[in-house]
């Protein structure tokens, strides 16, 4: 199972080795370590002073759309499961009241309305009649003013949208799709209560190579129930065939008593992880062959796709849509459960519709938690960054942009590096740490080392034991 290529060394001793549960760092702090201090107010006032000192970046926009007509059973979103439209024409209603709030905060501030990035995400957002996703859009141009050149994206999923969907999502300016499969394992795709044919999927990318669209992205899962190394290499060759721009290949973890959807996957259908380790195993030497680039984590992009550019010129950026290739920029998140940065904070919206219902009707931002980072946690934010995108640290660049001498302030961490050093995971010298191929498919598990909180969930669990 052992094989290698220029960036990635896919060696299934070290992965299962080194491999364990953690986060994926679309944000650090990451979300849990939020805390209801952090109110409505708070974010409210950080808005307000978003671009002190005349600087101002354009923005990124975040939807989150949380309706599905169905329940796939791997699911671990936040989503409202129902075939209620007047649900989301409610929803819609209180999405604008949200953008005008949101909007009249950055009032008086020069050029605050810009916006270069714009995603839909949910959830479904193709749940949204035609009439909705135009309503959705005008009322977002009534605040904002979307940039010509802009990444603006959606979430598809194959089962809901026609050629004439697409077509509008064009005209409506999205230039980005990325489009849900799984797998096209009818035995799987039956599993998972997600049956979607591979001439629906087809259509849609093709109906959107047709409307203008720049980037296509695909999405798949290992690890779902049924699933075999003959029957994923059958998806990875019909999808291929669909000549994406981007592949994202994500893990399913199995967790019935977090999720509850999950409870209807049975653990004796599951692959083992051997198999699962095989499954992925195949994946990446295929997306490889084929001439797709690692991007890190889960991702894989065309050499010559924005992602793939953006990291060889050493301007890609990590945010909650995961790779991006505009850095730091603040971002406005609208609807349940949204998370915004803006600044050096973070504030995430309530989750449920009811509260979000209720603070808007009393003119509040519907926000419910957040965090103000500590000059630590920027500094630990930039090394992540720099870990999961560059898969490389420059420690001069880090010292005089952060004033810390390295070697002093993570005397531990780089002690806790010593073991994945020895293994070749990585490199570390004076100047600079380096994931090496072989730690690559592992970038979450040394980056997870530079985590201050789950640093200190390890050593509050060690005094608790030695007490
Ligand atoms: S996986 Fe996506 S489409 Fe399926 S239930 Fe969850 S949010 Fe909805």
């Amino acid at each position: 199972m052992n094989f290698s290529t220029e960036s990635l060394v896919f060696d299934p001793q070290i992965i299962r080795r080194f491999d364990v549960n953690g986060p994926r760092y679309t944000s650090y702090p990451t979300a849990d370590r939020f805390v209801e201090a952090f109110d409505s107010e708070a974010a409210r006032l950080w808005l307000g002073k978003r671009n002190i000192g005349g600087i101002s970046r354009p923005l990124s926009l975040y939807f989150h759309i949380p309706f599905c007509n169905t329940i796939c059973y791997y699911c671990a979103c936040n989503k409202i499961i129902t075939k209620d439209h007047g649900r989301s024409a409610k929803y819609l209603k209180y999405l604008g009241r949200e953008l005008a709030l949101q909007s009249a905060t950055l009032e008086g501030q020069d050029g605050a309305h810009e916006v270069i990035q714009l995603h839909w995400g949910g959830g479904t957002p193709t749940f949204l009649s035609h009439d909705e996703m135009r309503q959705l859009m005008a009322e977002t141009k009534k605040h904002f003013k979307l940039l010509d050149g802009g990444e603006y994206s959606i979430e598809v999923d194959p089962r809901k949208v026609d050629a004439a969907t697409v077509r509008l999502l064009g005209e409506l300016g999205f230039n980005r799709m990325s489009v849900g499969v799984q797998d096209f394992d009818e035995r799987v795709q039956a599993a998972i209560n997600r049956v979607q044919s591979e001439a629906e999927t087809f259509d849609v990318v093709k109906a959107a190579r047709g409307s203008g669209f720049e980037s296509i992205s695909i999405d798949l899962i290992y690890g779902l129930p049924h699933q075999t190394v003959m029957g994923f290499n059958r998806t990875l060759e019909r999808v291929l065939a669909m000549d994406p721009d981007r592949l994202s290949i994500y893990n399913y973890a199995h967790m019935p008593s977090l999720f509850k959807p999950q409870r209807r996957i049975a653990e004796e259908h599951l692959p083992s992880p051997d198999a699962k380790l095989q499954i992925l195993a195949l994946a990446i030497r295929k997306l490889t062959e084929a001439g797709y680039v690692f991007i890190g984590m889960d991702h894989f992009a065309k050499p010559d796709d924005e992602l793939a550019v953006a990291q060889r010129q050493g301007r890609l950026h990590r945010n909650f849509q995961g790779y991006s290739t505009h850095a730091d920029c603040d971002m406005l998140s609208f609807g349940i459960s949204s998370i915004s940065k803006v600044g050096p904070t973070y504030s995430q919206n309530v989750k449920t519709l009811d509260e979000y219902y209720d603070r808007l009707d009393a003119h509040l931002l519907p926000v419910f938690r957040g965090i103000e980072l500590t000059a630590d946690d920027i500094l630990r934010r930039s090394i992540i960054q720099a870990l999961m995108c560059h898969f490389e640290l420059s420690i001069e660049s880090i010292e005089s942009a952060h004033l810390i001498d390295f070697n002093t302030y993570f005397a531990a961490e780089l002690d806790d590096m010593k073991e994945m050093e020895a293994a070749g995971l990585l490199r570390i010298e004076p100047d600079w740490i380096t994931v090496l191929p072989p730690g690559r498919m592992l970038v979450r598990v040394i980056s997870m080392v530079f985590d201050r909180y789950l640093r200190a969930d390890r050593e509050r669990k060690r005094y608790s034991k030695v007490i």
